[in-house]
Parts: structure tokens; C-alpha cells; sequence
């Protein structure tokens, strides 16, 4: 199954899939790498947001689990996603993509604060926009952010690029017999707790009907792939 016509789309990015084969932090050569999938994918006519997550940097629940106030720690979680989309804007930039971040926190020196009708006028003159930390809150993580602004930019799919080819059963790394969904309804991803992405982002997908296209992003030009349905991917929507 192909995914629906799409003009404009959301694609979120883990903050895992920056730090390409290290442990930690950014690998400027695969951030380049994925620059030019970006690339790639905007030549095509697509009008491009951005959500990168922060946890090749730092997550809430791990400095919390380490004994932090959780709040305290999920604010430093979105300093290191603002910190990941300054890297991509970098990257597209030195490969001539014009770029925007914009921060649900305000850094005036390094970013725009999110306005959306400003974000549509950077769509419109063909700029890629990155918005960067999260919904701006603690006890959310990018997933939320990024269905967040898919509604609000009224995408028409929300790309969610990672490590897997799609949705499973079951969790692949440890089921040699998980099997991939091509499409799933966002009622069976909830209710059987599919880990597509967190439930509050599924479900704000949901109601307002934006396609999740799960598929991954660490193969060279699977995103142009799956855009021109050819790709490998699974398709979370209502039946
Ligand atoms: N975060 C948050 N509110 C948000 C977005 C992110 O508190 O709206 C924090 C949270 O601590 C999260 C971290 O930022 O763990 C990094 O984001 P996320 O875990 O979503 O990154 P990813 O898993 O996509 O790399």
C-alpha cells in the first residue's frame, strides 16, 4: 500500500539516528548523510517541517531514574533536541537548503520562537522549518512535538524515520518471528501498546486523521523511497 497524496510533511527523526555508529552525541558525517536525504525529499516539490528528538544527548526518564527531578531533567532533554536541530540546520545549509528552527523555548540569539504563520511563510518561500524542543513542556517527548506541529502545519502524513522498517507484532530485536504491519490502525497501535510512538502522540495523530509512516531511516535513500511508495514502511491510519 502506497501512502496517501502528500504536499507537505512532518518528518521526525530520533535523536539516536544523529549519532550514526557511535554511542553518543553527533556524528556531523551522518548528520551530512541525512541532510542530503532531507535534500533529496524537498527537490521532489515536498514542503518540509522538522522534529529531531534529543536522546542521543539526554532524556528525562534516564536522569530521572538516575534520581533528578524529572521536570528538571526533561527541560534538559529539550536543550539537547534544540541543540540536534542547530546541527541539521548546519548540515542542510552547507548543502544550499534554506532552514528555519524554531524553539518552543525562546533562545532569541540562536533561533526564531514557533509562529506558526511565520513557519508557513518559510514553507511557502521553500525553507525546510526544524522545530526544536518538543511542545515546550516537561513530561512530553518530541513524538508529541512532532504530531503537535504535523497539526498545526496541517501536514498530510507525519514521517517518523528509525532504526526499524516499520511496525511489528512484536519487538523484532528479540522476536526472530515479529511480523512488519504494512498498515495498522492507531486503535490496534494503542490498545496493543505497539510502540509506534508515545499514546498522547498516536492519538493526537489520530483524531486528526495525519497518516503515521513508520520506516527507516538508517538506509541510504529509503526516505525518497517511501515518499514515491516504492519504500518499505508501515502505514499507521484508520482503516
Ligand atoms: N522533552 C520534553 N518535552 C517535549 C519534548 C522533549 O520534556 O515536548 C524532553 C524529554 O526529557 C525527552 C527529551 O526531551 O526525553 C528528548 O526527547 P525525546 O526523548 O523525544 O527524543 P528521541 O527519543 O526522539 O531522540
Amino acid at each position: 500500500m502506497s501512502i496517501p497524496e502528500i504536499k507537505r510533511v512532518l518528518l521526525k527523526l530520533s535523536g539516536e539516528v544523529l549519532m550514526g555508529d557511535q554511542q553518543f552525541g553527533i556524528d556531523p558525517a551522518f548528520v551530512a548523510d541525512l541532510a542530503g536525504e532531507v535534500k533529496a525529499a524537498k527537490e521532489t516539490g515536498l514542503e518540509i517541517c522538522l522534529v529531531i528528538g534529543g536522546g542521543n544527548i539526554f532524556r528525562g526518564m534516564a536522569g530521572a531514574a538516575q534520581g533528578m527531578d524529572r521536570a528538571q531533567a526533561d527541560y534538559m532533554g529539550m536543550l539537547a533536541t534544540v541543540m540536534n536541530a542547530l546541527a541539521m540546520q548546519n548540515a542542510l545549509e552547507q548543502l544550499g537548503v534554506q532552514t528555519r528552527v524554531q524553539s518552543a523555548i525562546e533562545m532569541d540569539k540562536v533561533c526564531e520562537p514557533v509562529i506558526r504563520r511565520r513557519a508557513e511563510r518559510h514553507l511557502e518561500k521553500g525553507r525546510v522549518v526544524i522545530f526544536a524542543a518538543g511542545v515546550g513542556a516537561p513530561y512530553f517527548t518530541t513524538d508529541s512535538g512532532a504530531a503537535l506541529r504535523a497539526a498545526e502545519m496541517k501536514c498530510d502524513a507525519l514521517l517518523k524515520g528509525t532504526s526499524v522498517d516499520g511496525v511489528y507484532d512484536s519487538d523484532p530485536k528479540h522476536n526472530p518471528q515479529a511480523t512488519r504491519f504494512d498498515t495498522v490502525t492507531y486503535d490496534r497501535v494503542l490498545a496493543d501498546n505497539l510502540r509506534v510512538m508515545d499514546a498522547s502522540a498516536v492519538a493526537l495523530c489520530r483524531d486528526n486523521k495525519i497518516p503515521i509512516v513508520v520506516f527507516s531511516i538508517r538506509e541510504k535513500g529509503n526516505l525518497a523511497r517511501v515518499l514515491s511508495g516504492e519504500g518499505v514502511q508501515t502505514i499507521v491510519q484508520d482503516q
